[in-house]
């Protein structure tokens, strides 16, 4: 049998709780926040919601990091959650567990093709998913999180403008379905969510036909058409604690699961399906690179300071205006954006 190795094994004699108490102590002591993402390791999340910091989705994060007093913010995620918070807050230094944590949307679109490509297309307004490196946002108009995209492309297409579209194609093509807006969409997808699978689904929708379907628009188009409700991960987490249903099907990466069943025990949860006849090697439901995130690499670099994002003054501000132009909407347009569940208030989870 293969033994099988840890890639950060803890000091001989070490235990979860004092790894954990050290972790504590750190981020007193440096007088450090953390904003975590729900689709990183739960230990991260609870740490994050007992020492005052955020589990959220990217939008939220951004905001937390933005408006937290702390000067130093430690974002456990994938690099361009570190790089939005840096950009919103320049003069905070910015520590991630794990700076190799990436995303293969942003991963997918690098800033040269995008960049000729807009330059090909000056007619059209570009929109950016917040998975995207500092640069590619530096060269948009608009930044979006799945919270808020729809509503924001819907009022460009009341304004009459047409859409340069990038990275992600299946939330592209949702938003596109649902708005009827112009747009130009860019080929990439996530590597998580491009696993589901749409016939599978069908199959386990009929050995649960009392379970509702819960979807995130970066799933396939033949997956999204089988959701009872389609929603980023705050739309998901709120549609378990308020729809009334015991079981659900969810199809998000399965970090959102931890949170799912805190705010709402008793209910049934289950995966939707990323196997199948058309399965790779890669199908699961959880993101590699924000499984990259542990509590050693938290450990580590606030321990040691490292993990630090730096970015380019001019990229910084370039990237802002996106970025400041979707917190300005949404701020405007409250409703436009999925609320959080009953009983959770944003920053600090469950009340
Ligand atoms: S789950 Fe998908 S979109 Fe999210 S960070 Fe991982 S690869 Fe990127």
């Amino acid at each position: 049998m293969n033994a099988v190795v840890s890639l950060f094994p803890k000091a001989q004699g070490d235990t979860l709780p004092a790894q954990r108490e050290r972790v504590r102590e750190l981020l007193r002591r440096r007088g450090a926040v953390l904003v975590a993402h729900y689709y990183v390791d739960g230990e991260l999340q609870d740490l994050a919601l007992q020492t005052g910091g955020c589990v959220a989705d990217s939008l939220e994060m951004a905001r937390f990091g933005r408006d937290h007093p702390a000067r130093l913010l430690v974002v456990a995620g994938v690099r361009f959650m570190g790089e939005t918070a840096k950009i919103l807050s320049p003069d905070k230094r910015v520590l991630m567990p794990e700076l190799e944590a990436t995303c293969s949307l942003d991963l997918g679109c690098p800033v040269g093709p995008f960049s000729k490509l807009c330059d090909e297309h000056p007619d059209r307004t570009v929109v950016v998913y917040a998975n995207t490196s500092a640069a590619v946002k530096a060269r948009a108009d608009w930044m979006v999180t799945s919270s808020c995209a729809l509503a924001i492309v819907s009022h460009l297409k009341e304004r009459g403008e047409k859409v340069l579209w990038a990275p992600d194609r299946h939330l592209g093509h949702y938003i596109q379905e649902q708005t009827g807006a112009d747009m130009l969409l860019w080929d990439a997808t996530c590597i998580v969510h491009d696993e589901f699978k749409s016939v599978e689904l069908e199959s386990l929708r009929r050995e649960h036909p009392r379970a509702k379907v819960l979807v995130h628009p970066e799933s396939p188009a033949g997956v999204i058409r089988q959701a009872d409700r389609v929603g980023s991960t705050t739309a998901l987490l709120r549609a378990v604690v308020d729809m009334d249903a015991d079981e659900f099907i969810v199809a998000t990466d399965a970090g959102l699961f931890h949170r799912m069943r805190q705010l709402a025990p008793g209910k049934t949860l289950i995966e939707a399906p990323t196997a199948g006849a058309s399965a790779t090697c890669k199908s699961c439901a959880h993101c590699p690179w924000m499984a990259m995130n542990g509590l050693a690499q938290l450990e580590r670099c606030l321990r040691d300071d490292v993990g630090a994002i730096e970015l380019d003054e001019g990229v910084i501000v370039r990237a802002r205006t996106c970025i400041d132009r979707m917190l300005d909407f949404t701020a405007r347009h409250p409703s436009a954006v999925a609320p959080a569940p009953s009983g959770f208030v944003p920053g600090l989870g469950a009340a």
